[in-house]
Protein backbone atom coordinates (compact mmCIF):
# COMPACT_ATOMS: atom_id res chain seq x y z
CA UNK A 1 0.00 0.00 0.00
CA UNK A 2 1.24 3.38 -0.94
CA UNK A 3 0.51 6.29 1.02
CA UNK A 4 1.04 10.23 -0.63
CA UNK A 5 2.43 11.91 1.74
CA UNK A 6 2.84 15.26 -0.04
CA UNK A 7 1.05 18.50 0.04
CA UNK A 8 -0.05 19.61 -3.32
CA UNK A 9 1.22 22.77 -4.95
CA UNK A 10 -0.85 25.66 -5.84
CA UNK A 11 -0.86 29.22 -6.17
CA UNK A 12 -2.44 29.27 -2.66
CA UNK A 13 0.16 27.06 -1.01
CA UNK A 14 1.11 28.67 2.22
CA UNK A 15 4.68 29.81 2.30
CA UNK A 16 6.96 31.44 4.90
CA UNK A 17 5.71 35.10 5.01
CA UNK A 18 7.80 37.05 2.69
CA UNK A 19 9.04 34.04 0.69
CA UNK A 20 8.32 33.78 -2.92
CA UNK A 21 4.32 32.50 -3.85
CA UNK A 22 3.98 29.77 -5.64
CA UNK A 23 2.68 30.77 -9.64
CA UNK A 24 1.76 28.21 -12.19
CA UNK A 25 1.31 30.16 -15.02
CA UNK A 26 0.44 28.50 -19.08
CA UNK A 27 2.73 29.80 -21.43
CA UNK A 28 1.71 28.07 -24.30
CA UNK A 29 -2.31 26.86 -24.02
CA UNK A 30 -4.10 24.50 -26.89
CA UNK A 31 -7.23 25.98 -26.62
CA UNK A 32 -5.44 29.29 -27.48
CA UNK A 33 -4.20 27.94 -30.48
CA UNK A 34 -1.14 26.26 -29.40
CA UNK A 35 0.28 22.41 -30.26
CA UNK A 36 0.33 21.55 -26.61
CA UNK A 37 -0.11 23.14 -22.98
CA UNK A 38 3.01 24.38 -21.41
CA UNK A 39 3.35 25.62 -17.90
CA UNK A 40 5.86 27.85 -16.52
CA UNK A 41 6.87 27.77 -12.42
CA UNK A 42 8.33 30.31 -9.86
CA UNK A 43 8.19 29.28 -6.92
CA UNK A 44 10.29 29.00 -3.44
CA UNK A 45 12.48 26.24 -2.84
CA UNK A 46 10.83 25.44 0.42
CA UNK A 47 6.89 25.80 -0.53
CA UNK A 48 4.50 22.64 -0.22
CA UNK A 49 6.57 19.17 0.80
CA UNK A 50 10.86 20.24 0.14
CA UNK A 51 13.81 18.52 1.61
CA UNK A 52 16.27 20.64 2.98
CA UNK A 53 19.57 20.43 1.89
CA UNK A 54 22.27 21.38 3.94
CA UNK A 55 23.31 24.70 1.58
CA UNK A 56 20.27 26.50 3.81
CA UNK A 57 21.99 26.58 6.59
CA UNK A 58 25.57 26.48 5.82
CA UNK A 59 27.56 27.92 2.36
CA UNK A 60 30.00 25.11 2.79
CA UNK A 61 26.99 22.93 2.94
CA UNK A 62 25.70 20.63 0.18
CA UNK A 63 23.13 21.57 -2.25
CA UNK A 64 20.28 19.03 -2.60
CA UNK A 65 21.85 17.87 -5.69
CA UNK A 66 24.42 16.27 -3.39
CA UNK A 67 22.40 14.78 -1.00
CA UNK A 68 22.52 10.68 -0.69
CA UNK A 69 19.40 9.11 -2.38
CA UNK A 70 20.38 6.21 0.33
CA UNK A 71 19.42 8.59 2.87
CA UNK A 72 16.33 9.28 1.55
CA UNK A 73 14.85 5.90 0.35
CA UNK A 74 14.58 3.44 3.18
CA UNK A 75 12.86 2.50 6.43
CA UNK A 76 10.98 4.95 8.45
CA UNK A 77 8.51 5.72 10.93
CA UNK A 78 5.54 7.83 11.32
CA UNK A 79 4.96 8.75 14.94
CA UNK A 80 2.67 11.17 15.86
CA UNK A 81 2.73 13.86 18.33
CA UNK A 82 -0.41 16.10 18.53
CA UNK A 83 0.30 17.57 22.03
CA UNK A 84 3.57 18.80 21.98
CA UNK A 85 4.99 22.61 21.34
CA UNK A 86 8.84 21.59 21.47
CA UNK A 87 9.25 17.52 20.71
CA UNK A 88 11.78 16.60 23.16
CA UNK A 89 12.93 12.96 23.12
CA UNK A 90 10.67 12.20 26.44
CA UNK A 91 7.86 13.07 24.20
CA UNK A 92 9.17 10.66 21.56
CA UNK A 93 9.91 8.13 24.06
CA UNK A 94 6.60 8.52 25.40
CA UNK A 95 5.08 7.12 21.92
CA UNK A 96 7.44 4.58 20.87
CA UNK A 97 9.02 3.37 24.05
CA UNK A 98 12.75 2.18 23.20
CA UNK A 99 13.31 4.99 21.14
CA UNK A 100 16.97 3.39 20.41
CA UNK A 101 15.95 0.25 19.14
CA UNK A 102 12.90 2.15 16.78
CA UNK A 103 16.27 3.71 15.16
CA UNK A 104 18.16 0.92 14.92
CA UNK A 105 15.20 -0.78 13.12
CA UNK A 106 14.64 2.62 10.94
CA UNK A 107 16.85 5.60 11.07
CA UNK A 108 14.00 8.17 9.38
CA UNK A 109 11.27 9.79 11.85
CA UNK A 110 8.75 11.33 9.99
CA UNK A 111 6.62 13.47 13.33
CA UNK A 112 2.65 14.50 12.28
CA UNK A 113 2.31 17.38 14.54
CA UNK A 114 -0.89 19.10 14.42
CA UNK A 115 0.21 20.78 11.55
CA UNK A 116 -1.37 18.13 9.69
CA UNK A 117 -4.63 19.69 10.65
CA UNK A 118 -3.65 22.97 8.54
CA UNK A 119 -4.40 23.22 5.09
CA UNK A 120 -2.55 23.67 2.09
CA UNK A 121 -3.39 26.86 1.67
CA UNK A 122 -3.45 28.63 5.35
CA UNK A 123 -0.40 30.18 7.01
CA UNK A 124 -0.43 29.47 10.75
CA UNK A 125 3.43 30.06 12.48
CA UNK A 126 1.90 28.39 16.06
CA UNK A 127 3.45 25.11 14.65
CA UNK A 128 5.62 22.50 16.90
CA UNK A 129 9.25 22.61 16.46
CA UNK A 130 11.98 20.11 17.40
CA UNK A 131 13.53 20.74 20.93
CA UNK A 132 17.68 21.20 19.30
CA UNK A 133 18.63 18.61 22.47
CA UNK A 134 16.38 16.02 20.81
CA UNK A 135 17.91 16.76 17.38
CA UNK A 136 21.55 16.07 19.30
CA UNK A 137 20.40 13.36 20.28
CA UNK A 138 19.21 11.96 17.55
CA UNK A 139 21.94 12.45 15.87
CA UNK A 140 24.19 10.86 18.23
CA UNK A 141 22.39 8.03 18.21
CA UNK A 142 21.96 7.35 14.77
CA UNK A 143 19.22 9.00 12.97
CA UNK A 144 19.80 9.48 9.00
CA UNK A 145 16.73 11.77 8.33
CA UNK A 146 13.96 14.10 9.86
CA UNK A 147 10.77 15.05 8.47
CA UNK A 148 7.41 17.11 9.96
CA UNK A 149 4.38 18.36 8.65
CA UNK A 150 5.31 21.90 10.29
CA UNK A 151 6.64 24.24 7.76
CA UNK A 152 9.91 24.14 9.90
CA UNK A 153 11.80 22.34 12.33
CA UNK A 154 12.49 25.77 14.24
CA UNK A 155 9.48 27.77 15.58
CA UNK A 156 8.46 30.36 12.86
CA UNK A 157 10.30 33.40 14.16
CA UNK A 158 13.71 31.30 14.91
CA UNK A 159 16.99 33.21 12.99
CA UNK A 160 19.14 31.21 14.74
CA UNK A 161 17.57 27.87 13.69
CA UNK A 162 18.80 25.64 16.51
CA UNK A 163 17.13 22.78 15.79
CA UNK A 164 18.70 23.22 11.79
CA UNK A 165 21.69 23.38 12.89
CA UNK A 166 21.95 20.41 15.33
CA UNK A 167 20.55 18.40 12.33
CA UNK A 168 23.36 19.75 10.41
CA UNK A 169 25.82 18.69 12.39
CA UNK A 170 24.99 15.08 12.55
CA UNK A 171 24.42 14.95 8.92
CA UNK A 172 20.64 14.43 9.36
CA UNK A 173 18.11 15.21 6.31
CA UNK A 174 15.47 17.50 7.08
CA UNK A 175 12.09 17.02 5.14
CA UNK A 176 9.26 19.86 5.92
CA UNK A 177 5.80 20.42 5.23
CA UNK A 178 4.74 16.61 4.58
CA UNK A 179 1.02 15.70 4.89
CA UNK A 180 0.72 12.98 7.15
CA UNK A 181 -3.17 13.16 7.97
CA UNK A 182 -4.42 9.82 7.80
CA UNK A 183 -1.50 7.68 7.71
CA UNK A 184 -1.27 5.26 10.94
CA UNK A 185 1.78 5.54 13.06
CA UNK A 186 4.13 2.39 11.82
CA UNK A 187 6.88 1.63 10.12
CA UNK A 188 7.18 1.94 6.21
CA UNK A 189 9.45 2.38 3.53
CA UNK A 190 10.34 6.29 2.57
CA UNK A 191 10.51 7.29 -1.29
CA UNK A 192 11.54 11.13 -1.27
CA UNK A 193 13.14 12.45 -3.90
CA UNK A 194 13.97 16.44 -4.38
CA UNK A 195 14.22 17.88 -7.83
CA UNK A 196 18.08 18.07 -8.27
CA UNK A 197 18.87 21.47 -8.55
CA UNK A 198 22.40 22.00 -8.53
CA UNK A 199 23.46 23.02 -5.67
CA UNK A 200 19.83 24.37 -4.18
CA UNK A 201 19.42 24.73 -0.82
CA UNK A 202 16.49 22.85 -1.07
CA UNK A 203 14.41 20.41 -3.24
CA UNK A 204 10.34 20.47 -3.88
CA UNK A 205 9.73 16.56 -3.30
CA UNK A 206 7.06 13.93 -4.01
CA UNK A 207 7.06 11.51 -0.94
CA UNK A 208 5.78 8.60 -0.47
CA UNK A 209 5.41 5.77 1.86
CA UNK A 210 5.42 2.40 1.26
CA UNK A 211 3.59 -0.08 3.68
CA UNK A 212 5.73 -2.98 5.06
CA UNK A 213 4.44 -6.33 4.63
CA UNK A 214 3.16 -7.44 7.48
ZN1 LIG B 1 12.90 24.27 4.20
Amino acid sequence: MLYDITRTLTPRSAVFPGDTPVSITPTLQRRAGDSCNVTAITMSAHAGTHVDAPRHYSDDGAGIDAVPLDVLIGPARVVTLEAADAITIADLQNVIGDLLHAIRAAPRLLIRTRASHIPDDVWDDTFAHVDPQAADWLGANGLRLIGTDAPSVDPAASRALPAHRAFLRHGIIIIENLRLQGVPDGEYELLALPLKIAGGDAGPARVVLRRCAP
